[in-house]
Parts: structure tokens; C-alpha cells; sequence
């Protein structure tokens, strides 16, 4: 086996073999047994690895990285991702809610279009450092070193390290200089200190909630011991250890209590007004068990509506991390070219994908991301070479 190549790139999630399978002569290093193991856990196994937006629309989707993310999403959108795994052989549906998957609904056809395109793999090496001499990169790992013009970074972030992106990039990327924002869970559940015992599994349509001086809105579901939902785990990036969460389930004035049929039991009255679950109901609002809306006292409705419209908690996404979506935090971005993904600090290193303090919404930003940073690095470094 040759030790020399054009290119190494490190890690071979979506980002890493996005770029490898374009890429002639390149080295791609995986540490885990297989490839893209993340990418095959992706949209609950089916992999939503893009949107159906422009590319104006799309970058409105990485919260304070917009302007980071534009040159890549623009140069490389969700048109030029889809039609270019449409020419490897898998072609693209969009869901209605915009989300776009593959046809056959399998991760794996999306992960084997990349693999399988893609020269030269070694798996199961770890590396474990990175230096740069007379202009080569020199790169050691358990299975030996190998030198290189070109450096890639694609090492992942550190959320479900389970699947081999552990933060290792970090390490990595450190080694030339490179500041970490420190990394966090994103795209996860947020754990309620105040939980609402009896709740898990339900899920309520329309709820809004204030959190970190933002609004978020969206369906609601309760976990053993939290909430999970779209709206919550676009939230869930801005919770810092015991922050306050505000929720408002139905907005609710006191007159609006009084007003209800006297005779009704409360919990009926409330659930056919709010058009909540009866069992939600009981649960959030147990002093009420069957009294009747009559016998409801004052300290009864105001608590009522204060659960009802302004429900609070202290919240945490602590021990989120083994199972987040993704991570926000990594590589500080101001050290990197958005257009080129190369290091400002180190010629000729890029560093691509989630190792990069970028994170995006729900909805396929963030293998959009993936994708679109290799398609650059790999577009800058192949112009270089040609
Ligand atoms: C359960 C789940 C569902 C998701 N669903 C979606 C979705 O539907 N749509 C979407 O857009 N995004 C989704 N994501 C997020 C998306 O998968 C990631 O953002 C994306 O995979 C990041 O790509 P990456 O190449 O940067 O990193 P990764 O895919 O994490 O790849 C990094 C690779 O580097 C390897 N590596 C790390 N350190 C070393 C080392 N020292 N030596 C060698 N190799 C190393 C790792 O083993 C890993 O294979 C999901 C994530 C999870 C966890």
C-alpha cells in the first residue's frame, strides 16, 4: 500500500467520504470497523440528507452561522446534492413537510453510493496526530503514518460518539493552533426539573414556549422525563445548565375558567375548551381531581391558568451529548475560509463538516452542511491540482 497521497482526509462520516468519492487521489482514514455510521442512523434509518429550499431559504436554518454556511450552500444547494446522488444511482423524493430522503427509503443506498465510489479506505485506524513538515502533512495512525499535500479534517463532532465521532477532531485541529468553542448537545431533548409525572408519550399539537429570550413554537411530546419534539430540539442548542423554560400549553385567562359550564367537571370542562387531553390535564393540573368547575377556588383557578398558559421549569440538556443529533460548538469558524474550508491558520488543511462550529435546524441542514463543505474543499484543492 502506498503512503503517499494527494490528499488524507480523516473520518469517513458523510463529510469525509462526500469528499473522498470526488477526490482521485486520496486517502480516506475511518476509525470505527465500517463507514458512515452516523449517516446510516440518519432520518430514523431512512436518511433526510437535504431540504427542498433555495439556497436563500436553506441558510436561514444555521442559526448564527448564516452568513458562515451562504457560499458553500449557495455554491453546492439542495438541487446540486440531489441531482448529484441522483447520477450515483439513488434517486431523491420530498416528504411534504420539505424534508428529502432517498427512494428506497435506506440510509444504507445513500452511505454505498459514497463507499463505493471511493478508492481508498482504511478502517478500523485511528489517528492519533497530525503535524506538518516542509510543507507535507504527516499523519499517524494505528496503522502506520501516511504524508500528504492536503489535510482534511472531517472528523465529526462530539455528540453520539458511539458512532466514532468523539471529539477526536478537536484534538486534531488543535494540534495546528486551531481555538474549540465548546461543544454541546444539539437537536436533543430537553429534560424538565420540574417534570410532569404521568405525561410520557403524549403529544400535544400547537404549544409555545419562551426560552433563553427566544419563542419557539410546534408540537410537543413528553419523554420519561422531558419534552422532544421539532420546535424543542431546534430549542434545545440554547440551554444552559438550569435555565428556565416558560411553557404556554393554552393561553387561559381566569374569566375564561368562570365562565365554563359550573356543573361540569373541571378537567372535561377544561379539556373540551383547550381541545388538551384529558390525561394531560390530569396530570398537570392533579389538585383539581373531580371537582366540578363550581367548586373550583380561587387559589384553584388561578394555579389552573398559571400551569395552563405559564407553565415553569428549570431545564437541562446535561447527559445529552450520548445521544444528541448534533453538536453545536467546534472549531471556531473565524480561523476558517467559508468559501474554501481551508485553515487561516495552516495552508493546504480544511476541516469540513460538524468538527466546524456550525450546526443547522432540523430537517437535512446538517448532512446539507456535510456535503456542501466537502464540495468546496474538494472543488478549491481540485482547481489547485488540475
Ligand atoms: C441519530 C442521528 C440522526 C441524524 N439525522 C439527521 C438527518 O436526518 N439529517 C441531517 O441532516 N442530519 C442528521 N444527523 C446529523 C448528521 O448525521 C451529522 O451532522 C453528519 O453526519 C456530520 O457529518 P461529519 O462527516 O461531519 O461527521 P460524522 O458523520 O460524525 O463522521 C465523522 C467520522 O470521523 C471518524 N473519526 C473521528 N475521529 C477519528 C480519528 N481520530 N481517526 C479516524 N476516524 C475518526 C468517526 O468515526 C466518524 O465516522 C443525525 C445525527 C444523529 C446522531
Amino acid at each position: 500500500m502506498k503512503t503517499y497521497y494527494t490528499a488524507v482526509v480523516i473520518g469517513g462520516g458523510a463529510s469525509g467520504l462526500y469528499f473522498s468519492h470526488l477526490m482521485k487521489d486520496c486517502l480516506l482514514i475511518e476509525k470505527k470497523t465500517g463507514c458512515a455510521s452516523k449517516l446510516l442512523m440518519t432520518g430514523g434509518g431512512e436518511c433526510n440528507f437535504t431540504h427542498d429550499d433555495d439556497a436563500a431559504e436553506m441558510v436561514r436554518h444555521y442559526y448564527e452561522r448564516k452568513a458562515f454556511v451562504s457560499p458553500a450552500i449557495y455554491s453546492h444547494d439542495s438541487h446540486a446534492i440531489r441531482s448529484h446522488f441522483e447520477e450515483l444511482g439513488v434517486p431523491s423524493f420530498t416528504r411534504e413537510d420539505g424534508k428529502v430522503f432517498p427512494l428506497s427509503r435506506d440510509a444504507h443506498s445513500v452511505a454505498y453510493a459514497l463507499i463505493n465510489n471511493t478508492r481508498n479506505i482504511i478502517t478500523a485506524c485511528r489517528v492519533t496526530g497530525v503535524r506538518k513538515e516542509n510543507g507535507i502533512f504527516i499523519t499517524q495512525s494505528t496503522k502506520g503514518e501516511f504524508t500528504s499535500k492536503y489535510l482534511v479534517i472531517a472528523a465529526g463532532g462530539a455528540s453520539c460518539p458511539a458512532t466514532g465521532s468523539d471529539g477526536d477532531g478537536y484534538a486534531l485541529a488543535s494540534s495546528f493552533g486551531h481555538h474549540i468553542i465548546t461543544p454541546g448537545p444539539g437537536l436533543c431533548r430537553i429534560k424538565l426539573v420540574n417534570n410532569i409525572p404521568g405525561c410520557e408519550g403524549i403529544t400535544l399539537e400547537n404549544v409555545s414556549f419562551h426560552l433563553a429570550g427566544k419563542t419557539f413554537e410546534g408540537p410537543l411530546l413528553f419523554t420519561d422525563n422531558g419534552i422532544s419534539g421539532p420546535a424543542v430540539m431546534n430549542a434545545s442548542r440554547y440551554v444552559e445548565n438550569k435555565d428556565e423554560i416558560t411553557i404556554c400549553f393554552h393561553p387561559l385567562e381566569e374569566n375564561a375558567v368562570k365562565r365554563l359550564e359550573g356543573r361540569k367537571k373541571a378537567v372535561n370542562a377544561l379539556s373540551a375548551y383547550t381541545h388538551l387531553p384529558d390525561r394531560f390535564l390530569r396530570n398537570l393540573l392533579p389538585f383539581l381531581g373531580d371537582k366540578n368547575i363550581a367548586d373550583m377556588n380561587r387559589q384553584d383557578i388561578r394555579e389552573t391558568v398559571q400551569r395552563l398558559s405559564a407553565f415553569r421549569s428549570s431545564c437541562t440538556t446535561q447527559g445529552e451529548m450520548k445521544r444528541a443529533t448534533v453538536t453545536h460548538g467546534g472549531v471556531d469558524t473565524k480561523e476558517v475560509d467559508r468559501k474554501t474550508f481551508q485553515s487561516l491558520l495552516c495552508d493546504n488543511l480544511h476541516l469540513i463538516g460538524e468538527v466546524l462550529d456550525v450546526d443547522g435546524e432540523c430537517g437535512g441542514y446538517n448532512l446539507s452542511f456535510a456535503f456542501a463543505s466537502a464540495f468546496c474543499a474538494f472543488s478549491v484543492i481540485s482547481e489547485k491540482e488540475s
